[in-house]
Parts: structure tokens; sequence; C-alpha cells
């Protein structure tokens, strides 16, 4: 049965999920407040990894923070101002980390990730952007062989369940990324990753094709959501009462401001982000580069190199502290010392994180006909076709391919 849906946000999630309800043949509109593709979905990046399973809270994380916040280059920061409102998210985050969750964890993603390359496959034929999708691996480079060790279990739990890795030593390293200082001794090359070349490109591509294939896209800011047992009825946006049916929210790190209004209150954080972009750095990666000690990844985008990464709790509205992007220039200049720092740009973005690393997908508890498609926090652009195609099924009343009750509304 085609039905009318309306889907809040126009970030990657929200528009790969319009585009799998549209193909459903549904009447589909989105309503963001800004273009689409220009909040989180703009700078990341650009991993697509469908061996990226392992949860951001791992055993031993709190003994490891103090160390993170002490270190100016490190990649954790909290603005102390945010701290009371972000300590229950912070100590949910915390009790993620025991062993036998960190496993549930990773079942869970893996097979939601493993889909990327398979679910974005038909939304970019359509669209004519195959380009942007490489699928040539990635490397992680440690410095040192102590360093790598720390980070095992990571790798386990990704081997554990299927995951490719081959390990490197320092001259394969060097073979694979001659760019790159001769500083690593230790390295791992995970062959069926890739990326999206423009992760900004691949957003606005699939949303001007979804227009041309009959849906709708709104520029409104939603402010409330009339809901009651029967279901949601209408959004207040800042250009008056739009009615609706069938509702899917996307709203990325802003979901939880409108979960609330419907009677279901879920913990998300704003885990900022940021990046910096060089658009003619004058040496050249093959393929991504993970720097595990320093939470990064350096990225061959079409338009330059990235460097994106860091952790930053301030909240949604806080102004940017770009220092921390100067934090990752320094890695960038350690990274390859042949770059040229000449034409940089840097950018802030805010990760919609759930303290458990797993996103919300599925029906509201409490509203028919509203399902929830958010909180992907670090991994939202590898997440977002399969969790799209998952709403499509639940939509249309099929099976999804995977099992998705660990990614129900109210499993907190
Ligand atoms: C530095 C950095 C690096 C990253 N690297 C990667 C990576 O390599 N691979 C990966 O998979 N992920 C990565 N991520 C994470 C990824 O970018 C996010 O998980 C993803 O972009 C989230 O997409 P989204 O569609 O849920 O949210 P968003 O892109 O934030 O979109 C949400 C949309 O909702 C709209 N909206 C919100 N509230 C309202 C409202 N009230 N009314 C109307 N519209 C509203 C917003 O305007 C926005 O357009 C990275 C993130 C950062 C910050």
């Amino acid at each position: 049965m085609n039905r009318k849906v309306t889907v809040i946000g126009a970030g990657i999630v929200g528009v790969a999920t319009a585009s799998y309800l549209r193909r459903d043949g549904h009447d589909v509109t989105i309503v963001d407040m800004g273009p689409p593709g220009e909040y989180c979905s703009f700078g990341n990046a650009g991993i697509l990894s469908p061996g990226s399973c392992a949860p951001q809270s791992m055993p031993g994380i709190f003994w490891k923070v103090p160390g993170y916040l002490a270190d100016p280059m490190g990649p954790l920061t909290v603005r102390w101002s945010h701290l009371p409102k972000a300590a229950p998210w912070l100590i949910r985050f915390i009790a993620s980390s025991q062993r036998a969750r960190v496993e549930q964890i990773a079942d869970a993603l893996r097979p939601l990730l493993k889909q990327t390359f398979d679910a974005y496959g038909p939304l970019v034929k359509h669209a004519g952007v195959t380009d942007l999708i490489r699928r040539t691996g990635y490397i992680a480079v440690y410095q040192s062989e102590e360093a790598y060790r720390g980070d095992a279990l990571a790798w386990k739990l990704r081997r554990d369940r299927g995951v490719v890795i081959e390990k490197l030593d320092a001259a394969a390293i060097q073979r694979m990324a001659p760019a790159l200082a001769k500083i690593y001794r230790v390295g791992l090359y995970l062959p069926e990753q890739g990326y999206v070349a423009n992760p900004e490109r691949l957003t606005k591509s699939l949303a001007a094709q979804f227009q041309k294939d009959g849906g709708r896209i709104l520029q409104r800011k939603v402010l409330d959501i009339e809901a009651g047992p029967q279901g949601a009825r209408a959004l207040v946006t800042d250009a008056g009462k739009l009615p609706i049916e069938t509702l899917v929210i996307c709203a990325g790190v802003h979901s939880g401001e409108l979960t609330a209004k419907i009677g279901e209150p879920v913990p998300i954080e704003a885990e900022r982000g940021y990046h910096v972009t060089y658009s003619d750095p004058r040496v050249e990666l093959p393929l991504p580069v993970m720097a595990p000690e320093g939470k990064l990844f350096v990225t061959p985008m079409e338009m330059g190199l990235r460097i994106a990464g860091q952790a930053e709790f301030a909240g949604i509205y806080a102004e940017p502290d770009y220092g921390r992007a100067d934090v990752l220039a320094k890695h960038m200049q350690r990274m390859l010392p042949d770059i040229s720092t000449a034409d940089a740009t840097k950018w802030m973005g805010r990760r919609p994180s759930m303290p458990d690393s797993m996103p919300v997908i599925g029906p509201s508890a409490k509203v028919p006909s509203v399902y929830y498609a958010f909180g992907h926090g670090h991994v939202g652009l590898c997440g977002g076709a399969p969790t799209a195609r998952i709403i499509a099924d639940l939509v249309a009343g099929r099976k999804p391919s995977i099992d998705v009750s660990p990614f129900r509304v109210n499993r907190f």
C-alpha cells in the first residue's frame, strides 16, 4: 500500500531513506531547515567501512579518558560548562564498555554496516554518481607495536566477525602510501573497506535524483510534532502547520529534541568533530589512512586531502573551537611532512551519538506510524543507506534482512 510519508532531515540518512521509500512508490516529502547535505553529512571523513563494528566505548576507556583530556594533541575535549548536561550520557557511555556488551554491540553493528556498498549501489547508479564510491580499502598505521597492542580488542572484534585485515610492516606501509612519514612501524590493511570521494556531493546528488523521481523537499524548521494515540497528525514548522501521516525522524543530532516532543526522550549527544581539507596538498594518497593514535582519518577526496577526527563535548549549540581543527592540522604535518598547507578550509560537524555507539532504527514504541533513523555517531555515512533500506522495509511491512531489535528506541 502506498503511503504519504514525511521524512524530517536531509542529511545522508534522511535523503537515503526518502530515496528508498520513493522507490517503493510512496508519496514522500523531506522537511529540512537547510539545504540537503549541509549539516553533519557535509564534512565527514567519507569512510565506508563495512567492518566498523567496534564501538567507541571499549573496555578500559574510563582509564584512558584522563590521558586523552590532558594531551593537547589528544582526540577528546569536554567543555566544562557542558559537563553537568553531558554527565548522564557519559555515564551510559562508560557503562557500555563492558566486554560482554561490546561483543553484543559488534554483533549488531556488523550485519548493518556490512551492507553499505550493497545498499548504496542502486542509489548511486540511479543518480549517476557511481564515481563517488571508491572501493580502495584503507590502512591503519601505528607508531609502535605497543600502541597497536592497545587496540588489539577492537581489531579482534572485527576479525571475529569476518573482516579481512592484513598486517603490514614499516616497508609495506611505505609501499602502499609513500607520502607518509617514515614513523609508522605497524600497519593494517583492510581491503574490503572504501570511501566516498565527496560526502556533500553524494547527499546532494541523491536528493536531486529523489526530486526528479517526484519526491518533494521543503525547507522548513520543525518546531513541534502534533501526535496522539492514533499517530502523528501534523508538523508545526516555522512556515505553518504541515499535515502528516507516516513520519520518519532522521534529524541527526536534533532527533532527541523531536522525539521528546512526542514523549519518547532518548540519550543523544553532539559528539563534535572537525576537519581540515587541503585543496592543493601536492602529495597523494592512493587510499584513506587511519591514525588510531590520534583517532583520525586522512582521506583523498575529489576536493583534495581531508583530515577528520576529534570528539568535543560542548553541546549542540556552542560555537566551534577551531583550535581542535588546528590540532588535526598539526597531525597532518607529522603524517605527511611534504604537504602544502597553503589552501586549507576548516569545518565542525555534530555527530549524532548514542552512548552505546548504536543508532536508533525502527518504529516509535509510543506513536503509531512514526519511525526513527538517527544516532549513527561515527558511522552515519556508512550506515545511511543500509538504515534507509530497513526503514523502507518496515514501512512496507516487509521483514528487514537483519535483526533490528538491538536498535530499538526503548533499549535505554
Ligand atoms: C569529523 C567527522 C568525521 C566523520 N567521519 C565519518 C566517516 O568517515 N564515515 C561515516 O560513516 N561517518 C562519519 N561521520 C559521521 C557522519 O557524518 C554522521 O553520522 C552522519 O552525517 C549523520 O547523518 P544524519 O543524516 O543522521 O545527520 P545530518 O547530516 O546532521 O542531517 C540531519 C538533518 O536534519 C535537519 N534537521 C535537524 N533538526 C531539524 C528540524 N527541527 N527541522 C528541520 N530539519 C532539521 C538538519 O538541518 C540536517 O540537515 C563523521 C562525522 C564527523 C563530525
